[in-house]
C-alpha cells in the first residue's frame, strides 16, 4: 500500500513567499492524516489535490497560532464544500475551547461532526486496525506533544505448499491466512496464519517532532523510524537563540535522526531568515548525511519495506 507524505507547510512562525505555515501531510490508500494545521492550508490542500471529504484525522502538536490557525478556515471550507463525513482532531488540551470559541463567534454551521481528542498524556492515542498513533512530550516553550505513525507489522510471505500440505483448500481460506486469520478446515482441525507464513514484516514510522528542542527519551521514541521531520528553526550559530525560543538548530535534529537510527530527516519549521536553506541542510548532513530540509509541495514516497 502507498504511503505518501507531502509538505503543505514548511514555514516557521511568519509565512514567505516560498513558505506556508506548518502542515505535514500523509497521504495512504483510503486515509488522510494531518500533524499541525497553519494558516492557508486548504488553499495548500488545493493546490497539492488532496481531497476534503475523505476519512482524516488531524494532529495538533501545541497551541501556538501558526500551528492552529489553520484549522477555523479549514472546517469553514469544508463544511462549504459539504463535507459528511466525520473529522478527527488530537491535541493539546486548550483546543477543544479554542475550536468551541471560534465557532461561536464566526457563527458558522458544520455539515460534518467533529470528534475533538484533547491528549493529556504519552502513549498510543490512537489505534486503527493497521497503524497507531503515539505521543511523546516535545521540549518546546508550551507544553505540546511530538507524533508517531506507528504502522502495525504486516502478515508475513505466504507459502502456498505449506497450505496445500496441511491440506487447506485454495480459495477464501487461503486469503485469510494471508491476512493473518486463523481458519478451521472442513474436518475440525484449526490452522493458524504462522504455519503458512513467514515471519510478520515491518510497518513504517514516521515521526513529526512540531516545534521542540532536543528532547529526551526521542531516540526511543524515533527508533528506526523510516522518516523524522524535525524542528530545525534557526541555524547552528543561532544555537541560543533556538534554545531560548524553544527550537531546534540543523545539527541537533541530526544527532537526534542519528540516535533513532532514523532512515531519513526532513527539516522543517524554517525561519523566514534563510531565503536558501543551504546552510541548514550542510550542518545537518554533517551528522547525518541522509537530510533534506523541506520545501512546500515536496513529497515523499514511503514504499513498504522488503523484509
Ligand atoms: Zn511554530
Ligand atoms: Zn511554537
Amino acid at each position: 500500500m502507498s504511503m505518501r507524505v507531502i509538505f503543505l507547510g514548511t514555514a516557521g512562525s511568519v509565512p514567505t513567499q516560498a513558505r506556508s505555515l506548518p502542515a505535514v501531510f500523509l497521504k495512504r490508500q483510503n486515509e488522510q492524516l494531518m500533524f499541525d494545521c497553519g494558516e492557508g492550508v486548504q488553499r495548500q490542500m488545493v493546490k497539492a489535490k488532496v481531497g476534503f471529504h475523505k476519512k482524516m484525522k488531524i494532529f495538533i502538536s501545541h497551541m501556538h497560532g501558526d500551528h492552529v490557525l489553520g484549522l477555523p478556515g479549514l472546517l469553514q471550507t469544508m463544511a462549504l464544500m459539504d463535507r459528511q463525513r466525520k473529522l478527527e482532531i488530537y491535541g493539546p488540551e486548550g483546543i477543544k475551547q479554542f475550536l468551541e470559541w471560534v465557532r461561536e463567534s464566526l457563527q458558522f454551521g458544520l455539515t460534518f461532526p467533529v470528534e475533538i481528542h484533547e491528549v493529556y498524556d504519552v502513549g498510543v492515542i490512537c489505534e486503527e486496525k493497521d497503524y497507531t498513533v503515539e505521543a511523546a512530550r516535545s521540549n518546546h516553550v508550551v507544553s505540546g506533544f511530538a507524533y508517531a505513525f506507528v504502522e502495525k507489522p504486516r502478515p508475513g510471505k505466504f507459502y502456498p505448499e505449506k497450505a496445500r500440505a496441511l491440506g487447506v483448500p485454495e480459495g477464501e481460506l487461503w486469503s485469510k491466512l494471508q491476512h493473518g486469520d486463523k481458519v478451521k478446515l472442513s474436518n475440525g482441525l484449526v490452522i493458524s496464519p504462522e504455519a503458512v507464513l513467514g515471519l510478520p514484516r515491518k510497518g513504517r514510522k514516521i515521526v513529526y517532532t512540531g516545534d521542540t528542542r532536543p528532547f529526551r527519551g526521542f531516540a526511543k521514541f524515533a527508533a528506526g523510524a523510516d522518516l523524522v521531520v524535525h524542528d530545525s528553526t534557526f541555524d547552528d550559530a543561532l544555537g541560543e537563540k533556538a534554545e531560548l525560543d524553544g527550537h531546534s538548530t540543523p545539527s541537533q535534529a541530526a544527532q537526534q535522526a542519528k540516535r533513532a537510527k532514523a532512515k531519513k530527516l526532513v527539516l522543517t519549521h524554517i525561519s523566514a531568515r534563510y531565503a536558501d536553506a543551504g546552510l541548514l541542510l550542510e550542518q545537518a548532513r554533517k551528522v547525518f548525511k541522509n537530510t533534506v530540509v523541506a520545501e512546500d509541495f515536496m513529497e515523499l514516497e514511503l514504499p513498504l519495506p522488503h523484509s
